[in-house]
């Protein structure tokens, strides 16, 4: 029996969160002891020997990821949470959602001017989300030198728009 890869633990739910919808469920990778470590490992990979100040993750399951990685990194951790979490001072940013708008935040004094970031999720879709954690990180003067995900869908659109923006995207799998 070949090896199982990241993908083969993640499970798939039919009609979540509404009919039609195929959600992609990674608390199955997460619940696993080797899923789990295979994705942090591959996902720290490709940033081997590069300098890294902070990792950003993206609420809530990239706040799992993103943790993992800071630590094995050695790193600090940043999340960007929905309006209204944060108990500090924070900078918004606005962004569209398939039906109306969402807000997302960060703490004003969590990233200093020319901090190397690295941002992580779960999943890529249109990369909505992820445009606006990036607009929230460089208006704080962090640098992005990449953007991770366990999952990359490719029919949404989300890789190109933010390449579009000059990220580097790298994922671990795909879903049509
Ligand atoms: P986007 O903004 O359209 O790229 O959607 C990505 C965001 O929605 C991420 O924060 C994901 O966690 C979440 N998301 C969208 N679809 C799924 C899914 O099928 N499984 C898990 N998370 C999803």
């Amino acid at each position: 029996m070949s090896k199982k890869t990241v993908k083969d633990y993640i499970r798939t739910i039919v009609d979540f969160p509404h009919e039609g919808i195929l959600f992609r469920d990674v608390t199955t990778l997460f619940a696993d002891p080797r899923g789990f470590r295979m994705a942090v490992d591959q996902m720290l990979h490709p940033y081997a020997g590069l300098q890294i100040d902070k990792v950003v993750g993206l609420e809530a399951r990239g706040f799992i990821l993103g943790g993992a990685i800071a630590h094995q990194l050695s790193v600090g951790f940043v999340p960007v949470r929905k309006k209204g979490k944060l108990p500090g001072r924070t900078i918004s940013q606005e962004y569209t959602l398939e039906y109306g708008e969402a807000i997302v935040e960060l703490h004003e004094d969590a990233i200093q001017p020319g901090e190397k970031i690295l941002l992580v999720d779960d999943l890529l879709a249109t990369g909505g989300t992820a445009e606006a954690g990036i607009k929230l990180i460089e208006r704080l003067g962090g640098e992005i030198i990449s953007c991770s995900f366990v999952i990359d869908l490719p029919d949404l659109g989300g890789r190109k728009r933010l390449e579009a923006m000059g990220m580097e995207v790298l994922s671990l799998c795909e879903f049509e």
